[in-house]
């Protein structure tokens, strides 16, 4: 009866659950003719899981406990950079075997040495990855910094995130993040 209403939507339909693949300009496994002209593939996480988020969170708070006075920009890149080391979960680099090509492992120390150094590519993915993560991971956050005053009350418009008059979804145009700052109010007013 009130379990199952067939008119709604299931959450797979309402979340665009299909895995945010990334394409590269250029082969970037270990050996780089590999692939030859073909570029590699980065796919990401289809949406943020709890240990992804909880990440995430730390990795913000851990650079406003070392350096108080991080700008926007600062907290945001350490976010992009978490995403990029964090939340892909596929990708077609190979490595050799011997005679054959064999997947290279996906870990922290391959993510380093074959992603994370190669900025042009790594930028491709972080970009990719502020599209997919920034609204659902920074949303929380605002929600924290703007109820953490001592007047907010069960009102639904003190719990709204401040963003300058800017909505979140605005903070995916290149314009408004230059223009102002989407995400100055997860920085606390200490
Ligand atoms: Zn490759």
């Amino acid at each position: 009866m009130s379990s199952l209403n067939p008119s709604l939507p299931t959450v797979d339909e309402v979340t665009p659950a299909s895995p945010a693949v990334v394409q590269l300009p250029r082969c970037i496994c270990p050996d780089p003719t590999t692939h030859g002209e073909l570029g590699d593939t980065v796919t990401l996480a289809t949406k943020a899981d709890l240990r992804m988020t909880l990440v995430a969170n730390k990795a913000i708070r851990w650079l406003k406990t070392e350096n108080p006075k991080a700008s926007v920009a600062e907290v945001l890149a350490v976010l992009t950079e978490t995403y990029v080391r964090h939340f892909v979960v596929a990708w077609s680099l190979l490595r050799r075997e011997g005679k054959k090509l064999v997947p290279l492992e996906l870990n922290h120390e391959t993510i380093e040495a074959q992603l994370l150094s190669d900025v042009e590519c790594a930028m491709l993915v972080g970009e990719a990855a502020d599209q997919r993560f920034n609204e659902v991971i920074l949303s929380p956050l605002l929600k924290a910094a703007s109820t953490s005053s001592p007047d907010s009350s069960t009102d639904e418009s003190t719990s709204a995130p401040k963003l300058n008059g800017h909505s979140p979804t605005s903070a995916r145009s290149k314009r408004s993040l230059t223009t102002s700052s989407p995400t100055a109010g997860i920085v606390p007013t200490a």
